[in-house]
C-alpha cells in the first residue's frame, strides 16, 4: 500500500515526459518487484519488476506529457495577457500654452523588456546567477537573458565571459567550472539548474538564451545542440527565444527547432540576408540600428522581430521605441518597465 502510494506521488510530481518515464520506471519496478515476490517468490519478483518497470514508464510518460501541455497552455495564456496589457498607442499630452500639439501622433507599440544577464544589479545578485534569474522571474517582464558555453567534456555552463577567474570555460571541464564562485558567492550554474528554476516558476517571463560564439564553428554548433536538448528535456521550448553571434549556432537551432524564435546578434547582416536561413529576428547593438534604421521596417516586412542591446538610458529607450523595436535588452529592466508599462 505504501509503495503504491509512493508510485502515485512520484508520478503526480512529473513535470515532463522524460522525467515522468524515468520516475515511473524506477518506482514501478520496485513496486512490481515487491508485489511479484509476494505472489510468486523469486520468479514472481523478476516478472513483477519487468512489468512494473514498463507500466510505470508508460504511466509516467503519459502524466509527464499532460503536465507539459498544461504548463505550455498556462504559459502561453500569461504571455498573451502581458501583450494585451501593453499600451498600443502613446497618449499625447496637450501643450496648453500652444493650444496644439507639436508632436506627431506616436503609434509605435511599447517595446517589451528583456533583462540582460538576469536582474543582477540588486543586492545579493550577480550576472547569470540563480538569484538574477529568480528576481527577473519575480518581475514578470517579457524575458530574461543568459549566456551559455560548452565545456571540453560537453557540459553547458552559464556565464558571460569566455574566461572567468582565469578559467576558459570551453577549454576546461565541468569539474573545474563547478569550483568557480560568482560575485554573490553562488557556484557557476549549469544550464539545467536554471531551467529547473524556470520550470517550477509560475512567472510569465520567458528565457532568452544566448549560445556563445566558441573558438570554432563546430563547437558553437555543438553548444547549440546541447542547449536545445537541455531546454527540450526541461519542457521549455515554447518559452525560449534563441540568440547568438555565431551564424552557425543560429542555423543549427533553426534546423533543430523550425518553429523557434532565433535572432542573430552580430549586426553585420541585413534582415533579408538572414531570412532565407530561417533566422526570424535581429538582435543588434544600438549603434548598428542607428547606422541602419531601415532594417527595422525591413525586418517587420519579413515578419522578423527586432531586439536592441544594451539600452539602459531612458532617452535611448524612447529613441528605440520611436524607431519601432519590439524588444529592449537592458541592465535596467525595472526602469524600462516603468517607462513603458507604468503600474
Ligand atoms: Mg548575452
Amino acid at each position: 500500500m505504501i509503495l503504491a502510494m509512493a508510485l502515485v506521488l512520484t508520478l503526480t510530481s512529473c513535470y515532463n515526459r522524460v522525467e515522468g518515464a524515468a520516475n515511473g520506471a524506477s518506482v514501478g519496478s520496485i513496486v512490481g518487484g515487491v508485489l511479484g515476490s509476494i505472489v510468486g517468490g523469486r520468479h514472481g519478483q523478476d516478472v513483477g519488476t519487468l512489468v512494473g518497470l514498463a507500466t510505470g514508464a508508460v504511466a509516467g510518460h503519459t502524466i509527464g506529457a499532460a503536465e507539459e501541455k498544461k504548463t505550455e497552455r498556462r504559459w502561453r495564456q500569461r504571455r498573451l495577457d502581458i501583450q494585451d496589457d501593453m499600451p498600443q498607442e502613446r497618449e499625447l499630452i496637450p501643450r496648453e500654452p500652444l493650444g496644439y500639439s507639436i508632436e506627431q501622433p506616436q503609434t509605435k507599440p511599447a517595446p517589451l523588456t528583456i533583462a540582460h544577464r538576469g536582474e543582477w544589479k540588486s543586492q545579493g545578485s550577480a550576472q547569470n546567477s540563480r538569484t538574477s534569474l529568480e528576481r527577473a522571474l519575480e518581475m514578470g517582464i517579457w524575458g530574461t537573458e543568459i549566456d551559455v558555453w560548452l565545456t571540453r567534456d560537453n557540459h553547458v555552463m552559464v556565464n558571460h565571459d569566455a574566461t572567468f577567474q582565469g578559467v576558459t570555460i570551453q577549454d576546461t571541464t565541468y569539474k573545474a567550472c563547478k569550483r568557480l564562485r560568482l560575485d554573490n558567492g553562488e557556484k557557476m550554474p549549469e544550464l539545467y539548474q536554471l531551467l529547473n528554476i524556470m520550470r517550477k516558476s509560475d512567472s510569465p517571463t520567458g528565457l532568452v538564451l544566448e549560445v556563445k560564439k566558441h573558438r570554432d564553428a563546430q563547437r558553437s554548433r555543438d553548444c547549440a545542440t546541447a542547449a536545445v536538448e537541455a531546454v527540450r528535456k526541461a519542457g521549455l521550448l515554447e518559452r525560449t527565444m534563441w540568440i547568438s553571434f555565431s551564424i552557425e549556432a543560429c542555423q543549427t537551432i533553426c534546423q533543430l527547432l523550425p518553429d523557434a524564435e532565433v535572432a542573430y546578434l552580430s549586426g553585420d547582416r541585413a534582415p533579408h540576408e538572414l531570412y532565407p536561413m530561417g533566422i526570424n529576428g535581429i538582435d543588434y547593438n544600438i549603434k548598428h540600428l542607428r547606422q541602419n534604421p531601415e532594417w527595422v521596417d525591413e525586418a517587420h516586412r519579413l515578419h522578423m522581430s527586432v531586439n536592441v542591446w544594451t539600452v539602459d538610458d531612458p532617452k535611448e529607450m524612447r529613441e528605440m521605441r520611436d524607431l519601432g523595436v519590439d524588444f529592449i535588452t537592458t541592465n535596467e529592466p525595472e526602469r524600462c518597465e516603468r517607462m513603458f508599462r507604468p503600474r
